[in-house]
Order: structure tokens, then sequence, then C-alpha cells
């Protein structure tokens, strides 16, 4: 079985992918797991990280679909998720599992399992797992899920509000994972100059426009150089301006060589996800999305504002 998960993979997508995965081992189904691009450092430690394909070419990948006879796609809900790689969910050559938590899910010939109730596609795994007859998990699997479950809800702070999650992660405990060193694999083990690169972004590259309880962030591809940028170190800076009193809505705009990539978060039902659609190529939940911008930085900060000010009210 062929496992796909989004590009850029952050806890739940590796969680579950990952998780999914030992569980077909349990059952003696082989499947290989591909990503676009590599797994950040601060994700390189769960187990089995180190043999995800994260560099097949399409000859690679078109081989194994040859030897496959499912495909199954993990925590992202349209093709273009899957970057280079995305060609194979064109017209895909197999049927396709898709198991997700995000809305809009793409439909394939094959079986969709989707629901925007689940903090995480490792959490909805968590439930699939157990009404159908896959206990018990391994510490692995409960460090995975957690994993996924952690990361995608902020420590519990958004996407968290269901009593399933708790219950999901009350079990998990029991099964007996060290939960603290997954907190501090995960959330405290970044290099100082990451911590450096927080403070200039929020010292130096961050706009308020109160009127529209709108903060944005944005760091330009020397500030990533000056400060030692490792994939995965900006993951949760786009937050950090919700938490200023009156702010709703915030982006944080990244120079990456080829375009800009954005994330945006949200409170109450400013969605982010149709504002990221309607204007920067993107696409999540209602309070966290991303996008991006073919335009340079300083053109597409200029873009924002405006369609901030211009439609605001409409979201
Ligand atoms: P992040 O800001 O962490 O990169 O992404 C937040 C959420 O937005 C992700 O969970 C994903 O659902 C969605 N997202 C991020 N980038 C893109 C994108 O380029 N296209 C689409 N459709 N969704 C995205
Ligand atoms: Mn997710």
């Amino acid at each position: 079985m062929a496992i796909f998960t989004h590009v850029n993979p952050d806890g739940d997508a590796l969680g579950s992918a990952l998780t999914f995965q030992m569980a077909l081992r349990k059952r003696n189904i082989a499947s290989e797991i591909f990503i676009a691009n590599r797994v950040p450092e601060s994700l390189a430690w769960m187990p089995g990280a180190k043999s995800i394909k994260h560099n097949a070419s399409k000859t690679e990948l078109d081989a194994y679909l040859k030897t496959a006879d499912l495909i199954a796609c993990l925590d992202f809900n349209e093709p273009g998720r899957m970057d280079q790689l995305a060609y194979a969910l064109e017209n895909p050559p197999l049927p396709v599992l898709v198991l997700d938590h995000h809305p809009q899910v793409k439909e394939y010939e094959g079986l969709q399992i989707a629901s925007t109730r689940y903090s995480s596609t490792a959490e909805l795994l968590f439930w699939i797992l157990k009404e159908s007859g896959n206990l018990p998990l391994t510490r692995e699997m409960a460090s995975c899920i957690y994993t996924g479950i952690v990361t995608d809800t902020g420590s519990f702070s958004y996407n968290a509000s269901s009593s399933a999650t708790f219950k999901a992660v009350a079990e998990l405990l029991e099964i007996g994972f060290d939960k603290d060193r997954i907190t501090e694999l995960v959330f405290q083990q970044f290099a100082a100059s990451r911590m450096k690169l927080l403070g200039h972004m929020l010292a130096n590259r961050m706009v308020i426009i109160p009127e529209y309880h709108t903060a944005y962030t944005y760091l330009t591809r020397k500030d990533l150089a000056d400060y030692n940028y490792q994939p995965g170190d900006t993951e949760g800076f786009v937050n950090y301006p919700l938490s200023i009193a009156g702010i709703k809505f915030t982006a944080f705009f990244i120079e990456k060589a080829e375009y800009v990539k954005i994330s945006f978060r949200s409170k109450g039902n400013f969605a982010a996800n149709e504002f990221s659609t309607q204007f920067f190529n993107g696409g999540g939940h209602l309070n966290a999305a991303g996008g991006k911008s073919h335009k340079n930085l300083s053109d597409t900060l200029k873009e924002f504002e405006e369609k901030v000010k211009a439609y605001y009210n409409e979201f």
C-alpha cells in the first residue's frame, strides 16, 4: 500500500501515517510512506520516520504504485498538498482511501473517511483502530497518535473542545507511553537561533491593524539565513499575534525561493480557510489555513492588507 501525507509534514501528518503503517504491519500488509519533502529535524525521532520516502522520483513512485493495490491519503484533502507527487492523485491508478479531518475532501474511487469533528487525523485513526478491533496499540503507536493530537491542537488550545479527544488521550496514557518525553522532543529541542529568530520577528516584523482586528508577521530569506533557519523552526510562529487583545485574524508570511508561503489563523467564526482559498491559492480549516503567493514578499503583504480591508466583514 502506498501511504501519502502532505508536504512540510507536521506531527499529525507523520503521527497518523506512521501509526497507520504500524497497524498495517501487524496485519502483514507491506507499505511505503511517500512525502514530497523532508521530515523536519524536530520530528525525526518518530518511530519509522527514517524509512519514509521523502525524495522519491516519479519513476520510483510509479514503479511502487504498480506493485501496490491501494493508495491511502492521510491528513490532506486535495492532491496539491503532495506538491510534485500530486500527479499520482490526479488520475489515480488505484483505489484511494482517505483518512482526514479537513473540510471538503476530494472524492475518489475508493473510500473516504473524513470529518472535521476530530482534532486531528491521528485521533480519527485512533477511533477507527479501536472500533475495528485493532487494539491493543503499542507504546510506539500511542506516542505517534499523541504527537498528532498535541501538535494539531496547539497543546489542546484549539480544535480540542470535544470530550472524545480527551478520552482518546486518556486511553493512550493507559497504554503507558512517555508523554513528558514527547513534550521535550517536540517542543523543547530547538536551537537558540530559533528563539532569536522568533524574537526578531516579533520585534521587527510584526504589523498590527487594530481597526480590522488583524495582525501579521513575516520573515525574509535574509532573516532566515541570518538566524540559521532549519525546516520546522517557524512551526507555531503564526499563532503569537493572536494572543494580543482584540486580534482575531493573523497571517505569517515566509519568503521561499519560488513563492511566499502563508499561514493564517483566526479566532471565532472568521473563516481563515475561505479567505485563503479565495485570495491565496490555499485552504485548510476554519481557524487554521495556509496558502501561497507567487508575487514578491512586499507585493504579497500589500495585497494581504488590501484584501483584509476590502473583505473583512465578508468573512
Ligand atoms: P500551516 O499554517 O500549519 O502550514 O497550515 C495550516 C493548515 O492549513 C494545514 O493543516 C492545512 O490544512 C492548510 N494548508 C496549509 N497550506 C495549504 C495550502 O497550500 N493549500 C491548502 N489547500 N491548504 C493548506
Ligand atoms: Mn492534521
